[in-house]
């Protein structure tokens, strides 16, 4: 088994952010990716300002990777449209893009990157790798994300009776699209799911839908031909610009949370908790979780796990349980009788301050 101070599983938001800061404060990180180049996960793209924020003390700058620019949210059910500003600038960027970036940064701060590994199980601070090798860490960050890592999985029923589906899709952008999504972005809500929609760098739109598994039963094609007669403006832009190929993830734990761990070993973003997606902050609390996770390891060490994951559990708990109301509300019928509330002003600002991490 070969050794190492501090072993990060996953190469995400959460364990690039973990690896970049870990290498410059010496401690000299490996970090194990499955893929060989970022892959286009299942993921909205909205980087709220908590996540510029934090990505801009991590070296990157998204504007300068050519992110689009976004200051409103449009939140359409049904027929009724509101539209509101957004207390501050957030943007739109493609996870491959994000991800590139951000291990690209961690291999300039000297992290070693095994690129192109899977995980296949973890004993402890053990990882067994899908290659033979075992890796034992002195300290292990799961970053792991969405899937789980056999041995440290959360728990069976965290996802709830009826789990969400998480789907993507990139549309082509067409110059109509371009001009209804220009600095906006768009959440669809209808029964049991919401579906975003934004412009990112690569000039496509990210279309992101989060459905219960009971409405997806019928597969994507009867799920895009239902929500486009319950959803017309959906409906719109999808006969306009077609999605082609789709990825998914299945049982998505919203909401589940965790205050424990084992010793030495620190959960990140994902593996922390999970706030509803269409509050737009997974990617900020998986790397506000990186963040004071190498903090703490570079103060305490191995010993700093669990005052970390007790201390981030207390500080997810607002954004994740505000996320969560709010997910609760927007998926139930009567969601387009309450959207009106939306306009009273400064409303949307405070729910949208209110579930951030904050940097
Ligand atoms: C439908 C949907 C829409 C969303 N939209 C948004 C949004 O618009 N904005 C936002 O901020 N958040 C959004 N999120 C949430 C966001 O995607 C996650 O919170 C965020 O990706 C978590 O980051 P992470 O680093 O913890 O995990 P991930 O981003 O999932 O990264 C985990 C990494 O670990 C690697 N890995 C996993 N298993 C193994 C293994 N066994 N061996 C080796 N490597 C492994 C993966 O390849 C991956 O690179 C959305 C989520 C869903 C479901």
């Amino acid at each position: 088994v070969r050794r190492t101070a501090a072993l990060i599983a996953g190469g995400g938001p959460a364990g690039a952010a973990a690896a970049i800061l870990l290498a410059r404060g010496g401690a000299r990180p490996e970090l194990i990716e499955r893929h060989r180049a970022p892959p286009e996960i299942v993921c909205g793209g909205f980087l709220g300002w908590d996540a510029l924020a934090l990505l801009g003390r991590l070296g990157i700058d998204a504007a300068a990777l050519g992110a689009h620019p976004i200051g409103r949210l449009r939140v359409i059910r049904g027929e009724r449209i509101v539209e509101a500003a957004l207390p501050h600038a957030a943007a739109g960027l493609s996870r491959r893009a994000l991800d590139t970036a951000l291990l690209a940064g961690a291999e300039r701060a000297g992290v070693a990157i095994e690129r192109g590994t899977a995980i296949r199980r973890a004993e402890g601070r053990t990882l067994h790798l899908a290659d033979g090798g075992e890796i034992a860490g002195d300290a292990l960050f799961l970053a792991t994300g969405k899937h789980e890592l056999r041995g440290l999985a959360r728990p069976k029923d965290a996802a709830g009776h009826d789990p969400s589906t998480g789907l993507r899709s990139f549309l082509p952008a067409s110059p109509a699209l371009r001009r209804t999504l220009d600095g906006v972005i768009e959440l669809h809500l209808f029964d049991r799911g919401y579906a975003g929609l934004l412009l990112q760098e690569d000039r496509t739109a990210n279309l992101c839908l989060s459905v219960a598994r009971s409405r997806v039963a019928g597969g994507i094609d009867a799920l895009i031909a239902d929500l486009a007669r319950e959803s017309p403006h959906l409906g719109e832009r999808l006969a306009a610009s077609p999605p082609s190929t789709w990825a998914a993830v299945a049982g998505v734990p919203y909401g589940w949370r965790t205050e424990e761990t084992q010793p030495g070993i620190f959960r990140l973003g994902d593996q922390a908790g999970v706030i509803a997606s269409l509050a737009g902050d997974g990617v900020a609390i998986a790397l506000a979780s990186g963040t004071r996770a190498a903090r703490a390891f570079l103060r305490d060490g191995a010993a700093g796990a669990e005052g970390f994951q007790r201390a981030f559990a207390a500080r997810s708990a607002r954004p994740i349980g505000v996320a969560g109301r709010l997910r609760h509300i927007a998926e139930r019928r009567h969601a387009a009788w309450l959207l009106p509330l939306l306009r009273l002003p400064g409303l949307p600002g405070l729910l949208a301050r209110a579930t951030r991490i904050g940097d």
